[in-house]
């Protein structure tokens, strides 16, 4: 019986995720298909409930539910419970297992940003939603000493900082007000900015203006794509990356999880390219643009 993958998100048109998914699926002779639901947060407990039938193989979660399926699901894996946010779910039998192959994903990332540099133990993150949460748990365990988080709502900013009491409670984890001179004060003592906010996904818009971005900057935009904020950063001498990656490196373990075999990355980053090629929008949300598939600056991203 074909077994069933479903991205459950809100909105969730055009996933570039199944392009990637349902290609290695077919690849590795998993006969699985991966389906796309858009689910506003009210019909999520339902979504997650259907689940638990035998035609599931799991599910991806996104945008914006990755900390709301949380208590939706029976066990949380480590990163899963670390992070308070889930983007990957497998089955125990009828039982769901919730993962977050984020964390993974943007270590990835992050690890190619730096390169041969010496790996920087400060960083600003600015979002604070469910993505953000991956990027402090990966900051976290890469050893950083100081991440400050900035947000829109800063009671959700807030409320990250206190989920990683624990885990962080080595290093000086902060949620600060989103005042642009406040950021810009902390730009000056730190070498790596991520954004986590979905600021420039839908419009042409940076979370914050070029002038305040220094010129010896590592930047990593999750969003998939040539954001404002990247271009502005490149124009300032920054060192730059977008989120495909974090995009493919999740996807590709949340693969390995779902069907127990080795991802075919190759297949899938390429997959990935055409469908940003074919003006597909990303799982994620994230508008494509007509930008090569290395994405911004170092180029790394088009090369695993
Ligand atoms: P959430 O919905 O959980 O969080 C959204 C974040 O964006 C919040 O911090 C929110 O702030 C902020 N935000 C949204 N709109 C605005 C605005 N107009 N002004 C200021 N802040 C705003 O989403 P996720 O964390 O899951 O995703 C965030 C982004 O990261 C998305 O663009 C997503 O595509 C990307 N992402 C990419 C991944 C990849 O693999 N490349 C993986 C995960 C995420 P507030 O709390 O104040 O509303």
């Amino acid at each position: 019986m074909t077994k069933r993958v479903v991205l459950i998100g809100h909105p969730v048109a055009h996933s570039l995720s199944g392009a990637m998914q349902q290609a290695a699926f077919d690849a590795q002779g998993v006969d699985a298909k991966y389906e796309m639901w858009d689910r506003p947060s009210i019909e999520l407990p339902e979504a997650i409930a259907e689940l638990r039938s035998d035609d599931f193989l799991g599910a991806n979660v996104t945008i914006p539910h990755k900390e709301r399926v949380v208590p939706m699901v029976d066990r949380l894996t480590e990163e899963g419970a670390a992070t308070g946010a889930v983007n990957t779910i497998t089955k125990e039998g009828k039982r769901l297992v919730g993962h977050n192959t984020d964390v993974v994903g943007f270590k990835t990332a992050l690890d190619r940003l730096v390169g041969k540099q010496k790996m920087p133990r400060h960083a600003i993150i600015l979002g604070a939603g469910g993505g953000a949460r991956a990027v402090v748990y990966g900051l976290i365990t890469e050893g950083f000493q100081r991440v400050v988080v900035f947000n829109r709502h800063l009671h959700r900013a807030e409320g990250l900082v206190k989920h990683f009491g624990k885990s962080a409670a080595h290093m000086e984890l902060r949620a600060m007000p989103w005042h642009e001179s406040i950021i810009e004060a902390e730009l000056g003592k730190t070498k790596l900015l991520i954004n986590a906010t979905s600021i420039g996904l839908a419009s042409d818009e940076s979370p914050v203006s070029g002038e305040i971005i220094p010129a010896d900057l590592l930047v990593l935009d999750l969003i998939y794509n040539r954001t404002r904020l990247l271009r502005d950063a490149e124009a300032a001498g920054s060192t730059v990356m977008d989120g495909e990656l974090m995009l493919l490196h999740q996807g590709a373990a949340a693969f390995t999880l779902w069907t127990g075999q080795p991802a075919p990355l190759e297949l899938m980053q390429e997959k990935l390219a055409e469908a940003r090629a074919g003006g597909v929008r990303s799982a994620e949300g994230e508008p494509v643009g007509a930008v090569s598939a290395a994405g911004a600056g170092s180029g790394a991203a088009g090369s695993d």
